[in-house]
């Protein structure tokens, strides 16, 4: 087995007890042992302050330290890998629409209080009122009783 193997800029990080594959680097062409390891590649979105971290998995020459693609190596766990990530991906936006749908319902609760306040306010100002009449037609009749 020969592996695309090119060197990284960006910081590596072995996996602990990830996975060990002895073979012949293409880079060093020595036989060397390859570990597993996450390179951490980090994108600045300029005028947004988001910074975006994405770690891609690969497989380092403990010889040369040149990196090949973990999936590259043991393809037939890209399947499973790439199952994964979708399904985190879907309930990450199941998340945020459940989190929406919270949010929505708590804005039309709020709505619906207030109109019910402001109801109830009208309610006591036409009491109010109403009380306003009957006692000056009280303080009519009186008068007129007189
Ligand atoms: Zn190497």
């Amino acid at each position: 087995m020969r592996m695309i193997v090119w060197s990284y800029g960006t910081e590596l990080k072995r996996v602990w007890n990830g996975k060990r594959v002895s073979l012949k680097c293409s880079s060093c062409d020595r036989q060397a042992t390859f570990y597993e390891s996450t390179a951490d590649e980090s994108f600045k979105v300029f005028l947004v302050v988001d910074l975006y971290k994405k770690s891609r998995r690969v497989m380092q020459c403990g010889e040369c330290q040149g990196v090949c693609d973990y999936f590259e190596m043991f393809p037939h766990e890209k399947e499973a890998f790439e199952a994964a990530q979708a399904k985190a991906a879907k309930e990450a936006h199941d998340r945020q629409k459940a989190e929406e749908q919270r949010k929505r319902e708590a804005t039309e609760r709020e709505l619906k209080r207030q109109e019910e306040e402001a109801h109830k306010r009208r309610e006591q100002e036409q009491k109010r009122k109403d009380q306003e009449v009957n006692s000056e037609l009280e303080a009519l009749k009186k008068k007129l009783g007189k």
